[in-house]
C-alpha cells in the first residue's frame, strides 16, 4: 500500500506532529522539535532530550537523584539493593552492610550444620559489600541461599522441586503419542 512521505498534522496549539517517511517528530512554528521522554512520554525539546539521554529533564532528574538523600547527582553508584546513591550515602550505604554483615551470627549456621554434620554443609562467602550464604543438604539433594538459619527450607525446596518432575513425568506418559510425535518433531526441526 502506497504511503505518503511526508505528513503534517496539527495536534496543538502551535505544535505538529510530522510524519516524515516514517520518522515520526513534533514541531512547533518556530521550527524547534520536540520528542517523546523515553520514560514517561512527555513531548521535549529535542535539545533537551540530547542533553538527558533521551530523558524529560524531570526524568533525568529523577533517575539522578540519591535514593537516601535525594540529592541531584551526575554520577551515582548503583547498591546491591538495587538502589543508587551519591557519593557519601553510598560509603554509609557500604559502612551498613558491613554494619549488618558483622551482626550476621555465622555461628547458628555451625550449629545447624552440627545438627546433622554428616549430610549438611555450609559455604559462606565473604566479599567486600556482601556475605552469601550457601546451604546444602547431601540427603535431600537441594541448597539454597539464604540469610539467616530462620529462612533455611530445604524440605521445602525439594517438595517443589519434586512436584515440579512429578508434573514433568506426568505430561510425558500421559500427554499419549502425539504430544511425542509433536515432540520429535520438533527435534528434528
Ligand atoms: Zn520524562
Ligand atoms: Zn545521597
Amino acid at each position: 500500500m502506497a504511503y505518503p512521505d511526508y505528513i503534517k498534522t496539527k495536534v496543538g496549539p502551535n505544535l505538529w506532529r510530522v510524519d516524515d517517511c516514517g520518522y515520526v517528530y513534533y514541531q512547533d512554528r518556530q521550527g524547534h522539535i520536540y520528542n517523546p521522554c523515553y520514560n514517561c512520554g512527555e513531548l521535549t525539546p529535542e535539545r533537551q532530550l540530547d542533553d538527558y539521554e533521551n530523558n524529560c529533564p524531570k526524568c533525568w532528574r529523577e533517575a539522578h537523584s540519591c535514593y537516601q538523600c535525594g540529592e541531584y547527582c551526575e554520577k551515582l553508584h548503583e547498591g546491591q539493593d538495587g538502589h543508587s546513591y551519591c557519593d557519601p550515602c553510598f560509603i554509609e550505604y557500604l559502612l551498613e552492610q558491613h554494619q549488618r554483615r558483622n551482626n550476621m551470627d555465622l555461628n547458628q549456621f555451625v550449629k545447624w550444620q552440627q545438627e546433622k554434620p554428616k549430610t549438611r554443609h555450609v559455604n559462606i562467602e565473604i566479599t567486600y559489600d556482601e556475605t552469601k550464604i550457601w546451604v546444602y543438604d547431601f540427603a535431600l539433594m537441594v541448597g539454597q541461599h539464604v540469610k539467616s538459619v530462620e529462612e533455611i527450607h530445604l524440605e521445602g525446596v525439594r517438595e517443589a522441586r519434586e512436584k515440579v518432575e512429578y508434573e514433568r513425568l506426568k505430561a510425558k506418559f500421559e500427554g499419549g503419542t502425539n504430544c511425542q510425535q509433536q515432540n520429535s518433531d520438533a527435534l528434528t526441526e
